[in-house]
């Protein structure tokens, strides 16, 4: 940060230094004298008043406003992009075609692999490619995909999803936040920094050490944020670190989350470390579907004017009754830089079936049941559902800082663990084995351990808590449920 040179901006780089009273004043100084980038655009500001409005509206409104959308995006495509001109043809589909929302069904389904093997395709005629931001998807297991967008519409909408759901708490948008799902350390020499536009203070996800979370805590003691947001896998670290330091931060508004499963263990620990409700939600860099959980904590609620949102079969057929997997398809209103049409996820989701009392009614989504990845194979083939893993209360769990399970061939496994301290290596071993061994038969698994110094984080600073290195098909998950 320091140059060898003075300059304003080397000065500027110094209030990096300064104690968190003074670097708020100079942030309170600033939003009232510099308009924030995105927040204050009319571009946002219209938008956001539109999202207000539009999640009180009735379900036939919001059914009639996404076929509006649906029909404009297909068009375009039609007209524009080349993977869909050849493959609408080909399917003998015609954009007026789509006379009501279940004529969507008419349009083929797309995978991750037909995106990744046509990427160009996927670009409509006349779009410059290096003026678009890009975004890689896939961390470290599953092979990784590429999906343009256009920087500022995509943050603008985005952000105002996100927004949409901060204020179903107290919080009001420039109120206190604090987020722990990135990595400030290319710029700061703590491992927490501060972010006076948007009066957030950001806490390293990446390097989640004892004294680090000592630092946390003080910053957090101080700054008193009104909510945290985060990824679950850091979120949990911290949460166990505060359980085990027996450590009360002030009171939040919610923890939000997103970006990975949630598991229902996991969500306990969080919410009692913190000691306020979670507030989840779905969403995935393709930018094909959304969904998010409300005051009420019933379930997600889809976000119908973010795209349209498909819960299909083994057969490709829709799901219309709550309680039955299916898998998630996305179609996504706002990439028109690389539009997804009937983007099949990993992920696997079931409808509530009832509505919300909160008055919304954009249908629920009850739970997401991971992504096919997060589930263990057996020798005998048979898979198990990792979030059963989780589900555990016993004590061994507040022993372990971190985890991480490996999973190359059937029936073996590789448990990774970062021990707290004042705890043996075989303890928490002997302890563990005890513990999955009522959930995992040991016939159909073995389980070896590994103790490790910290995790290996994915690129964007996430841990995956099974690293599935083998292919798992919704068929086989279709079957384990029925
Ligand atoms: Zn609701």
């Amino acid at each position: 940060m320091a140059g060898s040179s003075f300059s304003i901006k080397n000065v500027w780089g110094y209030r990096k230094y300064l104690p968190l009273p003074a670097r708020r004043a100079v942030g309170w100084v600033k939003r009232r004298v510099s308009p924030h980038w995105l927040w204050e655009s009319k571009q946002f500001i219209d938008y956001f008043e539109f999202l207000q409005k539009s999640q009180w509206w009735s379900l036939e409104e919001l059914q009639s406003f996404q076929l509006e959308q649906l029909r404009v995006l297909v068009k375009f495509a039609y007209e524009n992009v080349p993977y869909y001109q050849r493959s609408f043809k080909e399917k003998r589909v015609h954009p007026s075609d789509i006379k009501k929302l279940e004529d969507i069904q008419l349009l083929p389904t797309i995978t991750k692999d037909d995106v990744r093997s046509h990427i160009d395709e996927f670009i409509p005629i006349g779009v410059d490619k290096s003026k678009l931001r890009v975004w890689v998807t896939g961390g470290t297991s599953g092979k990784p995909l590429k999906v343009y967008q256009d920087l500022y519409y995509s943050c603008m909408i985005e952000e105002a999803f996100s927004l949409r759901q901060r204020l179903w708490t107290d919080y009001k948008q420039y109120d206190r936040k604090a987020t722990l799902n990135r990595d400030p350390n290319k710029r700061t020499f703590r491992c927490w920094d501060f972010n006076n536009t948007e009066n957030e203070l950001i806490l390293s996800s990446f390097d989640l050490t004892e004294s680090n979370m000592f630092e946390f805590v003080k910053a957090m003691k101080e700054f008193k944020p009104r909510i945290l947001v985060g990824y679950p896998s850091a979120l949990e670290i911290f949460g166990r670190f505060l359980i085990r330091n027996e450590i009360t931060l002030p009171a939040l508004n919610g923890v939000f989350c997103g970006s990975e499963a949630l598991f229902p263990g996991q969500r306990a620990l969080i919410e009692s470390a913190f000691n306020c409700d979670m507030f989840p939600s779905y969403g995935m860099s393709e930018r094909v579907a959304d969904a998010t959980e409300c005051e009420k904590h019933k379930g997600y609620h889809i976000s119908m004017e973010y795209g349209v949102f498909e819960l299909l079969d083994q057969n490709g057929e829709p799901i219309t009754k709550p309680d039955v997997d299916g898998v998630v398809v996305g179609t996504g209103f706002h990439n028109n830089v690389m539009p997804l049409i009937r983007y099949q996820m990993f992920d696997i989701g079931t409808y509530a079936g009832e509505t919300c009392a909160c008055g919304r009614n954009a249908p629920l989504i009850k739970e997401f049941k991971g992504r096919l990845r997060e589930y263990f194979v057996g020798k005998s083939g048979k898979l198990m559902p990792l979030q059963l893993i989780w589900s555990g209360r016993h004590p061994v769990w507040s022993k372990i800082k971190e985890m991480q399970f490996v999973q190359e061939r059937e029936g073996e496994i590789l448990a990774k663990i970062v021990q707290a301290p004042n705890y043996s290596n075989e303890e928490v071993m002997w302890e563990l084995r005890a513990e999955v061994g009522k959930i995992m038969n040991p016939d159909d698994f073995k389980i070896d351990f590994q103790f490790v110094d910290h995790m290996a984080l994915t690129h964007r600073g996430k841990l995956n808590f099974l690293d599935q290195k083998l292919p798992i098909h919704f068929e086989e998950i279709t079957r384990l449920s029925s």
